[in-house]
């Protein structure tokens, strides 16, 4: 298999049921990676970080388009971790709890 990371744009492809970017939504040109389009339902948006189900399609040719998730995505506008649900039920956990630590040290806000 040959991968070409030349700047080739597939055709468009119709999105999943979730997404909630505009309808068509291009795809973008990463260097090295080749032509990527990112499917994304923000789920929580804070001052620095969001939570967004994503999934991740790169076509390397017209014919081979993979598929990376969906998955949790835990990011801001330079970077994301991918997580599972399980991953992500135990970070909200872990959260919570050192939300609750925090609010128990005195002088924090
Ligand atoms: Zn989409």
């Amino acid at each position: 298999m040959t991968v070409t990371t030349e700047s080739f744009t597939p055709p468009p492809t119709s999105c999943p049921s979730w997404c909630t970017l505009p309808a068509g939504h291009p795809w973008e040109h990463y260097y090295g990676l080749g032509a990527t389009r990112y499917h994304s339902r923000k789920v929580w948006t804070g001052a620095a970080q969001r939570v967004e189900v994503l999934t991740q399609e790169v076509a390397y040719s017209a014919t081979d388009v993979r598929t990376l998730g969906p998955h949790l995505s835990l990011g801001d506008d330079h970077g994301y971790v991918p997580l599972t649900a399980l991953e992500a039920r135990e970070l909200a956990a872990a959260l919570v709890e050192a939300a609750a630590e925090l609010e128990g040290i005195e002088g924090t806000l």
